[in-house]
């Protein structure tokens, strides 16, 4: 069967079709400015030993329907496509950021289910409604095709009270539902699902989520109420004393809105680099001695160290530590930069494994010596697959 992956955002669609005989990629595609000036689709064919077959189209795109009308007619392009019909695709698995407490697995989309989706939108203002939009405009152009939902906070469902609850009056998290709910679950189960014991799950990318997982099920994450919680991130503060947002907003007259935007989007490793959220950018210029990079560096480093300290302490201990995600796969200097100094923790690494596994270079692999008692990888992560996975065991029950 085959299966797309939608991945719709408030202004992009994102989306993969998969043919799950053999898992293979056939199509990656993204359209791109929905509703603003510049409207853009851009997809290619991936299919190996067949030539790169790319669509490039420009024009405006009202709305998320049109795209997924375009995105539709590029993927049954007669000459640059992958399928003859619609018909083609079996099902379509979409990405949701938020389901709240309502989701701990992925389900097939109903009228109930897209009314929980839209009642979790004060939780995920920016992301549930481009969400839902995304699964209407499918069941509109794909009026026969099941709809499955894949949710983001899913996985850390598991958690148990004394880690996902916040130290405020109760009531709020009776009444508002103010609590831990943690994100990129579809990556951190990916990973954990691979692998058995006590894991330390560091996914590492623009956004940047630890996770600790026992036997499969996640016991703490690192993201919060939202995704701003956690690590230092690209644009993102990550943990701080909230009493800081008071302090900014009463200082620069600012709005609570304006400091949380703030923190979200020109924060974390630009805002304190001044130069870029790009990891790569930050370690060019902290290798020429830019001391606010080498913070930044630093700060992150530091942060991913205590994180894993605090995670081995709750789970009594830690068997494995894996590494990924865009930083997590790709960087091996940081690895071996967070890495150093856990020997007390157990870790003993092999400096060449860790270093031949980086710069776009990544497949899983064991980067720990082999003697080392926390066993330390690096597995690329694939949140695609684990929706189509999910999708596909959906609609074939
Ligand atoms: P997102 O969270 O948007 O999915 P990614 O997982 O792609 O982001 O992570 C982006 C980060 O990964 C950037 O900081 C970038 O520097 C780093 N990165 C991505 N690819 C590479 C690469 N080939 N080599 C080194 N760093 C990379």
């Amino acid at each position: 069967m085959k299966i797309l992956v939608v991945n719709a955002g408030s202004s992009s669609l994102k989306y993969q079709l998969i043919d799950m005989d053999g898992e293979q990629m056939l199509v990656k595609g993204q359209v791109e400015r929905i509703g603003i000036e510049g409207g853009h689709l851009k997809q290619t064919v991936t299919l190996p030993g067949v030539d790169k077959k790319v669509i490039e189209i420009f024009q405006p795109i009202e709305n998320h329907v049109e795209a997924t009308q375009m995105m539709l007619k590029a993927l049954q392009d007669p000459e640059k496509g992958a399928i003859r019909s619609v018909v083609e695709i079996g099902a379509v698995g979409h990405r949701v950021l938020h389901g709240g407490t309502k989701f701990s697995a992925s389900v097939v989309v109903n009228e109930d289910v897209k009314d929980a989706i839209r009642e979790c939108i004060p939780l995920g203002p920016l992301h549930n409604p481009a969400n839902l939009m995304g699964i209407e405009a499918c069941e509109k152009v794909m009026p026969d095709t099941p709809q499955v939902a894949v949710f983001d906070t899913a996985f850390h469902q598991t958690m148990p009270p004394k880690a996902y609850m916040y130290g405020v009056p109760k009531k709020y998290h009776d009444q508002y539902g103010v609590r831990r709910y943690g994100f990129h679950g579809t990556s951190h189960r990916y990973v954990a699902q691979r692998v058995g014991q006590r894991i330390i799950i560091c996914h590492l990318g623009n956004g940047s989520s630890l996770s600790a997982v026992v036997d499969g099920k996640c016991v703490d994450t690192s993201m919060g109420l939202t995704p701003l919680d956690g690590l230092l991130m690209g644009t993102r503060c990550g943990t701080l004393d909230p009493a800081v947002v008071q302090f900014i907003a009463n200082n620069e007259n600012m709005s609570v809105d304006e400091v949380l935007t703030l923190m979200n989007k020109k924060s974390g490793l630009l805002g304190i680099s001044g130069l870029s959220s790009d990891m790569r950018d930050i370690d060019a210029a902290a290798d020429a001695y830019n001391g606010d990079a080498m913070l930044a560096r630093d700060m992150l480093v530091y942060g991913i160290k205590k994180y894993i300290g605090a995670y081995a302490a709750a789970m009594g201990g830690v068997d494995m530590i894996v590494f990924t995600a865009g930083i997590g796969e790709n960087n091996g200097a940081l690895r071996e930069r967070v890495m150093s100094g856990m020997e007390y923790l157990g870790v003993r690494m092999d400096h060449a494994r860790n270093a031949a596994c980086a710069d776009g270079h990544a497949t899983e692999s064991v980067i720990s010596a082999d003697d080392s008692p926390v066993k330390v990888l690096v597995i690329p992560t694939n949140e695609e697959i684990m929706i189509a996975r999910d999708t596909l065991d959906l609609v074939t029950r």
